[in-house]
């Protein structure tokens, strides 16, 4: 399920070199954690040992401008990369630093905190925690209310974030705080890197519908941070978080979701209706295979517009495809009481439950439509 951009000449070595890659250096044990795992948010446990081999090889952060330690590949080469990981089953690596917060400090950021930031991210000695849902501000994200005042060199910041994902992991959070009431609700917002071991930060858990420890709430009590630590202007966090989420929605979602729908394909005994329903979700894959490439060549469009479209077709699939896994796996997707059951079928009904998330995350898909709308009619 190839389409053109992916077999022009030149580009089968690059594969080779990638597989051989794969096949010497992903451990069977992380591979067989992440086709168990329940979450496109993979515990850290199983990602970051993986992005320490990749990160040994070059190869952790591919989007990355080789100044800054990507690879150097072309796009074609980056998005081959991506569905090569995904068929060898590797985990996907945490995004929340290496997709998100790495290129807006680049973009905005001091060369201290470039500096400082970056090889952290790349290593993972830095993992990252995104503070900006409120319990009063989600798709209304610009009334955001945790107050940072200024005092001495230092913000001083009181309120909480919700729905924080892996908080509890995290060392470090990039937030959005309130560092003025003046003029329109964006117009006051600043972007803070802080640190979650600081004195005053409480993070507690939030258990989701399938039962998974995965986001939180995070208060701030009088917590100190740095103003050194803000990325952009005071009172401009806006336009950094919009950079931002132009990262968080947009990027490759096909190679994952071939990757898993190709894995289901190959299941015996699928009757003939299941089997026409997979393959028009494997033709409709290949379709948001091509967009994605397309967005990623920058080909027409704005980056926004494009994020948000495949942020909206993306989880959609992941959430039909969610489906039909269940319909194919039947009673196992309950209960894999002998542990014999393929990995795909075996987390059909938690992967159904964490991913009736995807279409809220991120931005709920009701508002990226609305960002559509307004993109493409002004
Ligand atoms: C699994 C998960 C992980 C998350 N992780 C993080 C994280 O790490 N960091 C973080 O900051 N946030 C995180 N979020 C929060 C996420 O960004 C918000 O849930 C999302 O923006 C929606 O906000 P809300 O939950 O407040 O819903 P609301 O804004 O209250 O929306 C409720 C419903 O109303 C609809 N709606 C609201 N306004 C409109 C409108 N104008 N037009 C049409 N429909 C509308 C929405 O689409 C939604 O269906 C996470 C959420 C989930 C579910």
């Amino acid at each position: 399920m190839l389409t053109d951009a992916l077999t022009e000449p030149g580009l089968a070595d690059f594969r080779a070199k990638v597989r051989v890659f794969l096949t010497g250096n992903l451990p069977d044990d992380l591979r067989r954690a992440a086709s168990r795992a329940t979450s496109v948010f993979i515990d850290p446990a199983v990602t970051l040992p993986w992005q320490r081999i990749l990160n040994a090889r070059g190869w952790a952060a591919p989007d990355w401008p080789a100044e800054f330690g990507g690879p150097g590949w072309s796009e074609i080469e980056r998005y081959i990369f991506a569905a090569e990981c995904a068929a060898a089953g590797a985990p996907g690596l945490a995004p929340m630093g290496l997709k998100m917060v790495a290129p807006v400090i680049m973009h905005y950021g001091t060369p201290e905190q470039r500096a400082h930031y970056l090889p952290r991210i790349l290593s993972g000695e830095d993992y990252w925690c995104q503070g900006f849902s409120e319990p009063g501000a989600g798709s209304d994200l610009a009334s955001l209310q945790l107050r940072a005042v200024p005092d001495g060199d230092d913000y001083v910041l009181n309120g909480s974030k919700i729905w924080t994902t892996h908080a509890h992991f995290a060392n470090r959070m990039f937030a959005l705080v309130r560092t003025s009431t003046e003029g329109k609700p964006q117009a006051g917002i600043s972007f803070l890197l802080l640190d979650m071991k600081a004195p005053g930060i409480t993070v507690e858990p939030i258990r989701t519908l399938a039962g998974d420890h995965e986001f939180n709430q995070v208060f701030f009590d009088d917590v100190r941070v740095p103003q050194a630590n803000r990325l952009g202007g005071e009172n401009e966090g806006w336009s950094v978080a919009k950079h931002l989420l132009t990262f968080e929605r947009g990027g490759k979602y096909a190679p994952g979701l071939i990757g898993r729908l190709e894995r289901l394909r190959g299941e015996d005994g699928i009757g003939p209706v299941l089997r026409a329903e997979l393959d028009r979700e494997a033709i409709g894959l290949a379709a948001l295979q091509a967009l994605e490439i397309k967005a990623m060549r920058g080909l027409g469009g704005s980056p926004a517009l494009y994020a948000s479209v495949l942020k909206i077709l993306g989880t959609e699939a992941a959430q039909r495809i969610d489906t039909l896994a269940c319909e194919i796996a039947g009673p196992a997707a309950w209960a894999d009481a002998d542990g014999q059951t393929p990995a795909e079928l075996a987390v059909a009904v938690p992967r159904y439950l964490n991913d009736r998330a995807a279409s809220i995350y991120a931005g709920s898909n009701e508002i990226q439509r609305d960002l559509i709308a307004r993109l493409m009619l002004g």
